[in-house]
């Protein structure tokens, strides 16, 4: 049913696009073409003028004729760099860049597998009920995108975000939520050599609160890190500033809660030791979301699985999607794995029997949704 050179031609055409985060237009507007072409009209929000990108989420619904509820099909139309200039190279079974740049799998490969999937339901005349199919903006940069868009006209039930690693059957039913964090540490500048009694080092203080920090894999569902430490001026200054940018992840609220005031107390125990001050903010970057057993859209899943030949595997991830922002609006969705490997990095490469056998699946996925 899957036509695979023309999943490979628009695979590959799209990837030729380049769509860094904010700066998606070109790829918008192939999109809104091609799916014109499909007999479908899109339109685009207005994402991009609120968060000052050069285009909106793209959103368009596919009316069915079956009783069944409304389901969101997502993927998203940004890359992290090097994205610019992507050159796709296919050998016999796998598509890679030619080394010098992410090849766009992430998340190319969601968008044609749901513009596949569409197809072929179409051309077999295959019974569905109203999908909504959403190509999102800004992902890689913050989920700005699934957070600015338009939910006026998605009444969905079921998410399926396409936009996960790993085998084909795996699909992605918890993730965590995050919180980033930036201290400011104040202490108070003095002359190393002649009076650095007069001085409080900001830099000390940051040393001493970070080595009583407990960072790294704090348990199975929460990990924290110091992502970026800057300051000082000169080696005879005593440091009167220092700027922390760190995060705390966990797919457990409380222990994200704890985590974050832990890292905080860190930081004010040591400042007031040295006699300096800390500003800390933390602010919720995403939602976690968590999927149970027996949720309805874990049905669909096994149904559509089974019929699909494939091996449903029910994951847990570390890492943020939009499938946290439309879980946080009321939406019950997943994220599943479509085979993209290496990514965000020059090594990143895909399967295109991966993405044939993700389109099989999610044709199955909209057949099961009752
Ligand atoms: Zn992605």
């Amino acid at each position: 049913m899957v036509n695979i050179k023309r999943l490979v031609d628009n695979f590959v055409n799209l990837v030729k696009i380049d769509s860094l985060s904010m700066q998606e237009r070109q790829m918008v507007d192939a999109l809104t073409s091609i799916l014109e072409g499909m007999g479908l009209s899109a339109y685009e929000d207005n994402t991009g003028e609120k968060i000052g990108g050069n285009a909106g989420n793209l959103i368009c619904t596919v009316k069915g004729s079956k009783d069944v509820p409304p389901i969101l099909l997502m993927a998203h139309m940004d890359t992290v760099t090097p994205g610019n200039g992507k050159t796709p190279v296919i050998e016999n079974d796998i598509i890679k860049s030619d080394g010098t740049t992410i090849l766009g799998s992430d998340d190319a490969a969601g968008i044609v597998c749901i513009l596949e999937a569409l197809r072929v339901i179409k051309e077999n005349a295959i019974e569905h009920g109203d999908i909504h199919v959403v190509f999102t903006v800004a992902e890689e940069v913050g989920l700005l995108g699934a957070k600015n868009l338009d939910y006026t006209t998605i009444n969905a039930k079921y998410g399926f975000v396409l936009d996960d690693g790993g085998q084909i059957g795996g699909v992605a039913v918890k993730a965590p939520s995050q919180n980033i964090i930036d201290i400011t540490i104040k202490g108070k500048a003095s002359h190393a050599g002649i009076a650095p009694e007069k001085g409080v080092s900001a830099i000390q203080i940051a040393a001493e609160a970070i080595s009583n920090m407990k960072l790294g894999r704090i348990d199975h569902e929460t990990t924290a890190n110091i992502g970026i430490i800057k300051g000082g001026q000169a080696t005879n200054i005593v440091c009167d500033f220092v700027e922390i940018k760190a995060e705390a992840r966990s797919r457990d609220k409380n222990k994200l809660d704890s985590q974050t005031a832990h890292m905080r107390e860190c930081m004010e125990k040591a400042a007031e030791k040295y006699g300096g001050s800390v500003e800390f903010k933390s602010e919720l970057e995403y939602p976690a979301f968590v999927i149970n057993e027996d949720d309805d859209i874990i049905k669909i899943l096994k149904k559509a699985a089974a019929a699909a030949g494939l091996e449903l595997s029910l994951e847990e991830t570390g890492g943020g999607s939009d499938t946290n922002i439309i879980n946080g609006m009321g939406i019950q969705a997943v994220n599943i794995c479509i085979g993209m490997d290496k990514v965000h990095s020059v090594n990143e490469q895909i399967k295109i029997d991966d993405m044939v056998r993700a389109v099989e699946f999610l044709v199955e996925i909209i057949k099961a949704v009752e």
